[in-house]
């Protein structure tokens, strides 16, 4: 392993050579835990009464996501499903629903997988040994060592973005996170330094240090407890670790949405569809899409509807970009008024009921939607809604 030294100030150290003695690690450790307790969070809402669950869902929550902006949807998802038992038995429209806005909805389905699981597998009961914690969906080695250190105090390193950014700090491992070699070099240096006691201190403070003070622009070195021992900090190198990621221009693709909409005396309703279970939006609730606009008529069709011949039933909508993390998506909306439709589709759009063969919902934009929605279908109602 290299280290890049920027105005060479300290002798760069070989990967192989990077030892870190008993006492040395005790002595981080020990700083670390001591600022925690003066310094640290301690009145997040899953700090109280934590239990493995809490701590789990508050885990995936925070994957790419902001403390400010979980804690709201960590009290709802926590007020309506308090146990694994209630995540499990929950119907899966009703979980995404709690996480619509939040994104990255493959989370949610595999928390509710797991949740499923662990009732048939595991009797209810969250698995306290850590290889039978990391083969349930959607959770990795870190965010294992994460939920058992924090809630039971076992003696596991953990590796998320803000411990990756102090520790290639304080030893300047050169990469950046998503380079596997990154990772293979901060691992050991996670594992050296995690006490065995107090664990689950030491895990809370080394996400609050990344957090709060290590981050990632303007760190405060000066309120830093393990500043004497950082070599970034001693060779002002802050800003060159972790490495940026390279960046890659992602590609740009567009689609037409289509929104069907009925209007009668009691309702105003558009045609949703729910989503396959993966792939982009996977198992959400969106408007139909088409390449081109020539392709509506067979899409109405097959749906049993009719556009309205009447002047002003197409209704285009301006062009919006929604970015994945892989591409972006320029959306054209258009809104059609359906004036005849088969009885059958008739039928049910009083009852908004969901045409489960073809995961199809009449949804009447005066009432709440009470399933996941994709990002850009949401703006899309509020828009209608207006
Ligand atoms: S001294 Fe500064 S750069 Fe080093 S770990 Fe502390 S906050 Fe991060």
């Amino acid at each position: 392993m290299k280290f890049r030294i920027i105005n060479t100030p300290i002798q760069a150290i070989p990967l192989q050579k990077i030892k870190i003695s008993p006492e040395s690690a005790k002595q981080f450790a020990t700083q670390v835990i001591a600022w925690y307790h003066h310094q640290g969070r301690k009145h997040l809402p899953w700090q109280k009464n934590k239990t493995p669950y809490s701590v789990w869902v508050s885990e995936i929550m925070l994957q790419q996501t902001q403390v400010a902006t979980v804690i709201p949807y960590y009290q709802r998802f926590m007020a309506s499903f308090p146990t694994i038992s209630s995540l499990a038995k929950a119907d899966e429209d009703n979980v995404l629903h709690h996480w619509t806005g939040l994104g990255y909805y493959a989370r949610a389905r595999n928390l509710h997988k797991a949740a499923q699981l662990i009732n048939s597998e595991h009797n209810g009961i969250f698995p306290e040994d850590i290889e039978q914690v990391i083969a349930l969906p959607g959770i990795g080695r870190s965010t294992a060592g994460a939920i058992l250190s924090l809630s039971l105090n076992q003696h596991h390193p953990i590796l998320d973005g803000n411990v990756k950014r102090v520790l290639a700090r304080n030893y300047l491992v050169e990469g950046y996170t998503g380079l596997a070699k990154f990772d293979k070099t901060l691992w050991p240096l996670s594992e050296a330094l995690t006490p065995a006691t107090d664990t689950g201190f030491y895990t809370q403070a080394m996400m609050d240090l990344g957090a709060t003070v290590c981050t990632r622009s303007k760190p405060t070195c000066e309120i830093c407890p393990v500043r004497t021992s950082c070599l970034a900090m001693a060779s002002s190198q802050q800003a060159d670790f972790p490495q940026k990621k390279p960046k890659k221009k992602i590609p740009e693709k567009n689609t037409i949405m289509v929104i069907p909409r009925i209007t009668t005396v009691t309702s105003d309703s558009v045609l949703m569809e729910k989503r396959p279970p993966t792939g982009i939006w996977g198992g959400l609730w969106c408007f139909y899409e088409v390449t081109d606009k020539s392709e509506i008529t067979s899409l109405l069709q097959s749906l049993g509807l009719k556009a309205s011949t009447k002047h002003g039933s197409h209704q285009e909508l301006r062009t919006f970009r929604h970015t994945f993390s892989h591409f972006h998506l320029d959306i054209s909306p258009i809104i059609i008024d359906c004036t005849q439709v088969k009885a059958g589709v008739l039928s049910q759009i009083n009852s908004q009921e969901i045409r489960e063969p073809r995961k199809q919902k009449w949804y009447d934009l005066r009432s709440e939607a009470n399933v996941g929605l994709a990002a850009s279908t949401k703006k899309l109602i509020g828009l209608l809604q207006k």
